[in-house]
């Protein structure tokens, strides 16, 4: 396979307006330079110089515009995006929706802050929320900036509604960068190791993790609660939070049975049950959130990343009577819930719903997973393809040890990953032990472009 493949249906114009949405925008992987290409590097050049380099870039290409599933870099190369920022543009770059509604709103309000004169923006997104979310019965939201922030007030409110002060967490959690939520990580590096004192009174408990622990549902279950009443005592946990899916810890799907038997032992022991659905949620499995692939029905979910199309938005939804624990101006923030984010997430909901998007998160995971499941049979590294949706993974172990000691390959992945970027495809990788490639495609994804991508992450497996 070559670099450069066939001409993209319409070549970008270095002129046009790059804010007018589809019309003309390429639709296929093209790399017409070195990568990075020569003006990626000369602005990489002036970055080393005044970013910090604590917030380094996985791929440091230079953005210049994106719309559906394609990145095009100040070099005029076209990268198919199995990332989306990490699963943030979920209905596509640039949506159009998304666009409009934007670009409507910044003419008429920028910012109203919600908690000193509110508008109406905000109040539809907790409507859209409370309707999507699972569970009948009243649901309230707080509308926030970011993933991590969401988590943080989830805590916040769960503590204020029991009285107690413990949270509990699993392995291979990742739930931010703040204080509160680094404390929550299990992973050390990159997340921790210098930036203590941590916030206290955090309990990491065992997952589920069906490749490696060979654990029944029931079984993961009892082990993770088994731990929680030894290690931190129920009667003292105001909450756990857990993923449905784990995002940075590899996709780990949860054996059956698995979270709904946490649930119920939270509900009797007056634990508020945390969904934390900022990767897995809206709409990128296939449902609006991936707690119903479980039955699950949260106290509280939390929402980032994908609600807003690419703008910065987050938010606590849940059971009212548990939102409604904290006094008036207990909870807010200058730009939560910003009238262009809440905009854009409207347009996101109406688009999901009037497009039938959660139908492409299933039309991804068909064509997907049995491409994947085919480089796994010629691939004995490729221990496990897992997830569900637009939201699926491969874990790589050292030759032959896949049915055996599953030895982590991260070598494997970081080779994969880099030729991958080299020929056009952006392709993320996840796992605590790095060993895990995670496809995170925006649901406009075409299958071309998926089955595109896999033909370079097949010639990446031919190089190893
Ligand atoms: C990304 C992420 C967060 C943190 O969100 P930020 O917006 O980066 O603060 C929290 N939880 C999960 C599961 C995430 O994937």
């Amino acid at each position: 396979m070559t670099d450069t493949l066939a001409p993209t249906v319409s070549a970008p114009s270095s002129t046009a307006s790059s804010a007018s949405g589809s019309a003309g925008f390429p639709t296929e992987r093209r790399v017409v330079t070195s990568i990075p290409g020569p003006r990626s590097n000369a602005i990489h050049e002036r970055r080393n110089a005044v970013v910090a380099s604590g917030a380094a870039s996985g791929f440091p290409i230079y953005i210049e515009r994106a719309h559906g599933a394609i990145v095009v870099d100040v070099d005029g190369n076209q990268f198919i995006d199995l990332g989306s920022g990490i699963g943030v543009t979920t209905i596509g770059h640039t949506d159009d929706s998304v666009v409009a509604a934007a670009r409507e709103q910044v003419g008429q309000l920028t910012h109203g802050l919600f908690t000193i004169t509110p508008y109406e923006g905000y109040v539809r997104v907790a409507e859209l929320l409370a309707e999507h979310t699972p569970g009948d019965f009243a649901k309230k939201s707080v509308l926030v900036n970011s993933g991590a922030e969401a988590v943080e007030n989830g805590v916040k409110i769960a503590r204020k509604y029991t009285g107690r002060k413990a949270v509990a967490v699993l392995d291979h959690a990742f739930h931010g960068r703040t204080n509160l939520t680094m404390a929550m990580n299990y992973k050390s590096m990159p997340y921790k190791l210098g930036f203590g004192p941590f916030a206290g009174d955090i309990h990491h408990a065992p997952n589920s993790y069906p490749y490696r622990d060979g654990l029944t549902g029931a079984q993961a279950a009892a082990r993770t609660i088994a731990f929680l009443e030894k290690t931190a005592g129920a009667s003292d946990l105001a909450c756990l939070v857990v993923e449905p899916i784990q995002g940075e810890g590899g996709f780990m799907v949860p054996a059956d049975g698995y979270l709904p038997a946490l649930q119920k032992w939270c509900t009797d022991n007056g634990i508020v049950f945390i969904a934390d659905e900022i990767q897995a949620g809206m709409a990128r499995t296939g449902r609006y959130f991936s707690s119903e692939h479980f039955g699950l029905i949260p106290d509280l979910v939390l929402s980032a990343k994908g609600i807003a199309g690419g703008l910065p938005l987050a938010a606590v939804t849940g059971r009212a009577e548990i939102m409604d624990a904290s006094h008036p101006g207990g909870l807010g923030g200058t730009f939560g819930g910003n009238p262009v984010a809440t905009a854009a997430a409207v347009a996101v909901f109406d688009s999901i719903e009037s497009r039938g998007l959660l139908a492409e998160a299933t039309r991804i995971e068909n064509t997907l997973v049995p491409e994947l499941r085919r480089l796994q049979s010629s691939h004995d590294i490729i221990g496990d393809v897992r997830g569900i949706g637009a939201m699926i993974a491969i874990e790589f172990v050292q030759p032959g040890t896949g049915t055996t000691t599953k030895e982590p390959n991260a070598a494997a992945v970081a080779a994969i990953s880099t030729y991958a970027f080299q020929h056009g495809v952006i392709l993320l990788t996840a796992g605590t032990m790095g060993n895990v490639i995670r496809f995170l495609p925006s649901l406009a994804v075409t299958d071309a472009q998926l089955l595109d991508a896999i033909s370079v992450i097949e010639d990446a497996l031919a190089t190893l």
